[in-house]
């Protein structure tokens, strides 16, 4: 009798075990290797479902991997060799829109974009808006807090998050927040599931915060620098000034030529870097203006402003850009505002010191830098250098006040840096959190905290 045979027969084909399907959802979209096949992937269509795949992992001691589309690049969603997969894929419902709350109901499968689309009909938003928002599950964003180009307005997921429905690891579902706008019942379980990445509980459904989509006409500028850290200064100088950007995002060089031959916009590739912008309100014109001001200040030789979205495509298909060159190795740092500048010169030294380019696209506004290395094949000693080089990068940021991730999460591959940022004491603190949701430790173990 095979091992997963109980499991098969309280959920029939929702139970996959042939070894095409295992390796279809085995890796994520990070560099992290799975080290095996799991021994059976549980495609949730409920809660109900869910609960029974973690009874049945609590029983027999089987490590559970939890996957939304698998766009993650921290490897957390990396299946367990002879674990279980949980992918909550399936679970794809809009159940409503409140407009009259401002709040939606869905399930933890729905894609990201598909729920502001949704709201767009009630003129309503939904805000955080992922570059992979496209692909990605609204339960891998609350999983991991993903940031994106809109939240630097409007802040990051936990910022649109009302209430959760999570399966808890013994088995239990369990639902968080609520739908008022003031809650003070109980701890903030919320925003402790938010960015908790498979850890404490498998997110099953949300309720989320929408907000009226802005009036106005976006304006959108685009800024050339001959710095990266010259860009950082004016990033610096616009999110302190009066004026609040919907989009503010920064492309090196580097960045700019990769993703120009993979998806031609027609940016130039003149300065070192080039910062792009958008507002969108009924002051869009002055508010442009103030930060062509502002970026010209900073050092900019040359600032053009553009009607609607057309001058952010290039930022949109980045990551992908990079994907396409070939292999490469990202980061996903973030420092304070004030440090950008900083940040920039320390990455122009490493570059110069190792003699390897570093290609670095950033959601410039919130202080969070994707730098890339690109790795020339794919032997172990080419990813080792690769690490090495990011080793810098973290180890900079940190100095610099800043974090080792700003929206990917720490997953399996940021695991070993974890006691660069937590201390002891705080690190012994997160274990005790940990502890207390999931003492058998079956979900996502090893990963997050
Ligand atoms: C081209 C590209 C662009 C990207 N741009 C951005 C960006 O701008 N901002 C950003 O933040 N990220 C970005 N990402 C990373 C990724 O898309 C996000 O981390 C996203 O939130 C992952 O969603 P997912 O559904 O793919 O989750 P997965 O990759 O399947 O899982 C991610 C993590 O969440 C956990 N998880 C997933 N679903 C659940 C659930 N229901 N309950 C509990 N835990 C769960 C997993 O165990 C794993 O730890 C990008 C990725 C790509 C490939």
């Amino acid at each position: 009798m095979t091992k997963t045979k109980d499991l098969e027969e309280e959920l029939g084909g929702r139970v996959l075990t042939e070894p095409a399907e295992l390796l279809r959802y085995s890796a994520d979209a990070s560099r992290a290797k799975p080290q095996g096949l799991p021994l059976a992937v549980l495609t949730a269509h409920s809660a109900q479902d869910v609960a029974a795949g973690v009874r049945w992992a609590a029983r027999n001691n089987v490590p559970v991997s939890v996957r939304g589309a698998g766009t993650g690049l921290a490897g957390g969603a990396v299946a367990y060799p002879q674990g279980l997969v949980i992918s909550l894929a399936e679970m794809d419902a809009i159940v409503g829109i409140d407009p009259g709350n401002r709040l939606a109901e869905v399930h933890a499968g729905v894609i990201t974009a598909d729920i502001d689309a949704a709201a767009a009909e009630y003129g309503l938003m939904y805000a955080p808006d992922p570059a992979s928002y496209r692909q990605s599950t609204i339960g891998g964003n609350i999983a991991t807090n993903a940031g994106g180009l809109r939240c630097v307005k409007y802040g990051v997921t936990t910022d649109s998050v009302a209430g959760l429905e999570v399966v808890l690891a013994n088995g239990e579902t369990i639902r968080t927040g609520s739908k008022t706008r003031k809650n003070v019942v109980g701890y903030d379980l919320t925003s402790l599931f938010v960015g908790s990445e498979g850890t404490l509980g498998i997110v099953t459904g949300a309720t989320l915060r929408l907000r009226p989509r802005p009036a106005g006409n976006a304006v959108t500028f685009r800024a050339t620098f001959p710095s990266a850290a010259a860009a950082g200064r004016a990033v610096t100088a616009i999110m302190n000034s009066s004026v609040v950007p919907e989009v503010l995002e920064l492309m090196d060089r580097a960045s700019v030529e990769i993703v120009e031959k993979f998806h031609p916009t027609g940016l130039s590739t003149n300065g070192a870097a080039i910062l792009v912008g958008q507002f969108l309100s009924l002051t869009s014109d002055v508010d442009a203006a103030t930060a062509a001001r502002l970026c010209r200040e900073a050092g900019a030789t040359d600032v053009e402003q553009a009607e609607g979205d057309v001058l952010l495509e290039a930022r949109r298909v980045s990551g992908k850009a990079l994907d396409a060159r070939g292999l490469r190795a990202s980061c996903d740092v973030a420092v304070p505002i004030a440090r950008l500048a900083d940040m920039f010169e320390a990455l122009d030294k490493i570059s110069s010191n190792e003699n390897v380019a570093i290609p670095t696209f950033a959601h410039a506004g919130d202080g969070n830098l994707h730098p890339s290395v690109v790795i020339g094949d794919e032997s172990p000693e080419a990813y080792a250098e690769a690490e090495r080089i990011l080793d810098l990068i973290t180890d900079q940021a940190l100095m610099l006040g800043g974090t080792i991730s700003g929206e990917h999460g720490v997953g399996s591959l940021k695991y070993g840096s974890l006691g660069k940022q937590l201390d002891p004491a705080a690190r012994s603190a997160h274990l005790m959190i940990k502890n207390a949701f999931d003492p058998q430790g079956i979900l996502s173990p090893g990963r997050g905290v």
